[in-house]
């Protein structure tokens, strides 16, 4: 038994002020433990909502769902929250905890290195800190994938990736492509129907789009959810959600359920009742399974490609020059603003931050195959340092701050064996992570985001990175680490 920390407070660092280092922080001191700094790399809080700014950028999961179970929020304007709107709740609950005073804004962890039982930090600022846990709360999607187009840098007019938007553009009458169609192009082609003068949309891949209905909460329904905290709880919790989103996540793990085949007939039928034109239809038609890639919710990206002056293209870029892009078949197309909505590298996680860990073990050594946490939060001999929505969790149309609060549950767990004074180090084994991976690669190849498609759910060898068993499984394997699973020390 170790007792040297037991009258000391231990120290907890934080890396990143987005929706999961938000909650570290409040849960922490709602613990009663008061040593904790978060590290910010920009100089706002805010994470994914920080950085996309893009216009019709909307959150796709229902805002009573996408909201902290401890900080629920009676103003939500929609069913689907406006990006503004998530980004404003984050900033007040920040300021009703006062957790400005523990975030070192624009200052980002650059090394981290695990010596005598404690995490050795240094940041771009030249300044270091040692703490006894590290909480990896960094996200998945912050580094843009800019592709390699020929001649891009030779464009006259602007050019910018999604989530760096260039608010200095004005996008009134101008001749705008947008190249990518996940579910950042399909929102902003959807925006930008209604200002520009031509849009071209260059769809490497078509999606199918699940319809739905962005209802407006009206104000007596926001009077009822501020006055009647059980009305917002019951909003919050709604039952016939939950087994919407529980039947979503059995479909996706299941691909051959009558849940899955369910969601394929409703977007096939939105294709065809949706589109009137027979050509474009067959252009929007993807040819892989619904929800393969992450399955886009929209409520009237059909139309906006039917307008006018929005033409859907399905031939390849071939480069760019400098009034536009010229397709592969090699039509030149001009334009005043390129919107590249081509995704994430989502593999990064706390990378490109150097991680070393016992036995002078890199992050990127660890992860030279593949980026692994057992569990989604632990690696293998880098012991208190706990991930949030870290590898191999879930992932699909479902609320992320659900599944970090109950990865929370299971991580305070693990620290307080450490807190206590019981052990000085717990980290995940070797053997429990390689068991946990080789049983998830097995179920993973069988989800449906194994069926056949590219998407960045899939790692460098085409395997599904995510948890692939239900929601309600990962709900269960949270509520208690099996500690035989941990390395004690
Ligand atoms: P994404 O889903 O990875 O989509 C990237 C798109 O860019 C794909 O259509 C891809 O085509 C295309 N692309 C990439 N490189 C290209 C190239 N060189 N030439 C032509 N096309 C190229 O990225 P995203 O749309 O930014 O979305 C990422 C994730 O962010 C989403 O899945 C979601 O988890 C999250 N997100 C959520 C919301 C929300 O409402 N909650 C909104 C936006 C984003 P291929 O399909 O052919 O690869």
């Amino acid at each position: 038994m170790n007792n040297n920390k037991l009258n000391t407070q231990h120290r907890y660092v934080i890396i990143g002020a987005g929706m999961a280092g938000i909650l570290a922080a409040i849960k922490l001191r709602e613990a009663g433990k008061h040593n904790v700094r978060v590290y910010e790399k920009a100089d706002r809080i805010g994470g994914t909502w920080r950085e996309n700014t893009y216009p019709g950028l909307s959150c796709d999961v229902p805002s009573h769902s996408y909201t902290y179970s401890f900080e629920p929020n009676s103003e939500w304007t929609r069913h689907l929250p406006p990006g503004p709107e998530v980004q404003a709740y984050f900033e007040s609950v920040v300021a009703k905890y006062k957790l400005e005073e523990i975030i070192s804004f624009n200052e980002e962890i650059t090394d981290c290195h695990f010596k005598n039982n404690q995490w050795h930090i240094s940041t771009s600022k030249g300044n270091s800190d040692c703490a006894d846990f590290v909480i990896a709360a960094t996200g998945v999607l912050h580094h843009p994938r800019i592709p390699h187009i020929d001649g891009m840098e030779k464009f006259k007019g602007k050019i910018f990736h999604s989530a760096r938007w260039d608010h200095s553009a004005s996008l009134e009458n101008k001749r705008i492509a947008v190249i990518g169609t996940g579910s950042t192009g399909v929102q902003i082609v959807t925006a930008l129907a209604e200002c520009a003068a031509q849009l071209c949309h260059y769809q490497r891949t078509p999606q199918w789009i699940m319809p739905v209905v962005n209802a407006e909460f009206s104000e007596a329904e926001k009077a009822l959810f501020r006055n009647d905290p059980i009305a917002l709880k019951s909003i919050q919790n709604d039952p016939e959600l939950e087994a919407n989103i529980e039947r979503f996540s059995v479909a996706i793990t299941e691909p051959d359920s009558a849940a899955m085949h369910e969601i394929e007939n409703i977007v096939r039928e939105n294709l065809e009742n949706s589109i009137s034109d027979p050509e474009l239809r067959e252009r929007l038609r993807p040819n892989y399974r619904a929800a393969c890639k992450r399955l886009i919710y929209s409520e009237n990206f059909y139309q906006a490609v039917q307008q006018a002056n929005v033409e859907v293209l399905l031939e390849g870029v071939d480069s760019i020059e400098e009034n536009g892009i010229r397709s592969a078949d090699g039509t030149l197309r001009e334009f005043d603003i390129i919107v590249l909505a081509t995704g994430f590298q989502a593999d990064r996680f706390m990378r490109p931050m150097r991680i070393t860990g016992e036995n002078d073990i890199t992050l990127e050594q660890a992860w030279a195959d593949r980026p692994t946490a057992y569990m989604s939060v632990s690696i293998p001999e880098f012991p208190n340092l706990f991930m949030l929505n870290g590898p191999n969790g879930p992932v699909g149309n479902f609320s992320l701050i659900e599944i970090a609060e109950q990865q929370w549950h299971y991580i305070s767990q693990l620290m307080s064996l450490v807190e206590s004074g019981q052990y000085q180090k717990v980290s995940a084994s070797q053997t429990a992570l390689e068991n946990f991976d080789k049983a998830r690669i097995v179920a993973a190849k069988k989800s449906i985001f194994g069926s056949g498609c590219q998407s960045w759910y899939l790692d460098a060898q085409g395997v599904p990175a995510t948890w692939p068993w239900t929601r309600a499984q990962f709900k269960e394997a949270m509520q208690k680490p099996d500690l035989s699973d941990y390395c004690l020390a």
